[in-house]
């Protein structure tokens, strides 16, 4: 079949199962995983447990290690770790956007050496997540629209729903921001989709008059959106930013109409891991029920969510009111007794921004138990506000004194993904 046409199939399927099941994901749910059955049982991790009993409560939670540990048992096609990691960093190397073991695609996730992910797609799956793309991030029109992607790699999953109707152009994040900024004003999109520290340098050039694009849609992917970055590139923009709350193992959450992200659970079946004993922080624990190449089952993700309980766009698929960041990012310090103190990164942004208004672009990266390293724009004044508000916070948490370095830039190394706050102390 043709690769637009059977994209435009899955396309109706989505939406329509979506319709249909509008107010009974947990009935569309219950009918996938059913079906799941038959997949978990090509995957010898999964078999034994399917085979004794069918209920998700009875399988293992996962993490990532342990997902990457098992590996060649949890996928159902038979494909080893080590070829898939020699295959997927050779095509990095070589700038290759597309590798492939007898048909499925390859990639590895970001991360320090020895902590990658290694994740596989079959045609299927991609065919699925271009779809989903299309019916909940860019939207069907029969308006022409030209679409900018501003991305660390390239990806031929965007290229293959180039069409009349819509154009794709990669910007590539490697290349200078000047060089960027004058080809995306060339190229004058209708729809903007870049990381939200990329979103901000264009916002700001709009601001100042340096750049005349006027996008109807803008797509924040990639890194945490910030409410305070949210908002200052909804000034500029006048319009809702959306999002894409997308990993390695899926395309977890998208924005409805009111800017609010919602997992996709009429394929997702979403547990939280309550992180506080206010439930207010959760970890995602995600079984995608579309995955047949390498089940994601039970997997627990590390990022902070906080559940928004309601939204007025009527949707009733779980909606996130923000994602903190990760749970390697929460700093830990020793306290004046002794006692190790846990802190989550959203105390720290708050500590930074409430310091003064005119903060908006920050990082605080933990050294170590005693020292942390912070840029607030290189502005005595603000630094010695923040200095204030720091130690306030550290004062309530019952840290012991450390040392609080102000640095001249950002803390964020080009074309990867802005962490504002990250603990790089183990
Ligand atoms: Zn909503």
């Amino acid at each position: 079949m043709f690769f637009k046409s059977w994209i435009f199939i899955e396309f109706l399927k989505l939406r329509f199962t979506r319709i249909l099941f509008r107010n009974h994901s947990a009935s569309l749910q219950h009918y996938r995983w059913r079906k799941f059955q038959s997949v978990l049982k090509k995957s010898p991790f999964y078999r034994p447990f399917i085979l004794n009993d069918s209920s998700l409560v009875n399988l293992p939670i996962i993490d990532k290690k342990i997902f990457m540990s098992n590996f060649d048992k949890i996928n159902t096609i038979g494909i080893e770790l080590s070829e898939a990691l020699r295959i997927a960093t050779r095509a990095e190397n070589e700038r290759d956007f597309a590798p492939m073991i007898d048909g499925i695609t390859v990639g590895l996730s970001s991360g320090t050496i020895g902590n990658r992910g290694v994740f596989l797609a079959s045609k299927k799956e991609r065919v699925q997540w271009v779809a989903c793309i299309l019916d909940r991030v860019v939207g069907f029109s029969f308006k022409r629209r030209k679409v900018a992607f501003f991305l660390r790699a390239n990806s031929n999953l965007y290229s293959s729903v180039q069409s009349k109707l819509l154009m794709f152009q990669f910007f590539d994040l490697l290349e200078p921001l000047e060089v960027l900024l004058e080809k995306v004003q060339k190229y004058q999109p209708d729809i903007l989709v870049g990381q939200p520290s990329l979103l901000i340098e264009i916002a700001r050039k709009k601001e100042i008059g340096k750049l005349t694009i006027s996008p109807k849609k803008i797509i924040s992917v990639a890194e945490v959106l910030t409410p305070e970055d949210r908002d200052f590139i909804q000034r500029i923009f006048q319009q809702t930013i959306h999002q894409v709350y997308q990993c390695t193992e899926g395309l977890l959450a998208t924005t409805c109409k009111n800017g609010v992200l919602h997992f996709n659970e009429d394929y997702l079946i979403i547990e939280k891991q309550y992180l506080d004993q206010s439930k207010t922080r959760f970890h995602p624990i995600i079984t995608d029920l579309k995955r047949s190449s390498q089940p994601i089952v039970r997997y627990e993700l590390n990022d902070i969510i906080h559940e928004k309980k309601t939204c007025s766009c009527g949707s009733k698929f779980l909606a996130i009111d923000s994602i903190e960041g990760r749970s390697d990012d929460i700093l830990v310090f020793n306290s004046i007794d002794g006692a190790q103190v846990k802190i989550f990164p959203d105390f720290f942004r708050k500590a930074i921004i409430l310091a003064d208004q005119r903060i908006i672009d920050y990082t605080v990266v933990q050294i170590s138990t005693k020292k942390l390293s912070v840029f607030v724009g290189n502005n005595k004044e603000l630094e010695d506000k923040c200095l204030i508000s720091i130690n306030q916070l550290l004062e309530k948490f019952r840290v012991e004194s450390i040392e609080i370095e102000f640095v001249k830039e950002k803390l964020h190394e080009k074309a990867t993904k802005l962490r504002r706050i990250r603990n790089e102390s183990k």
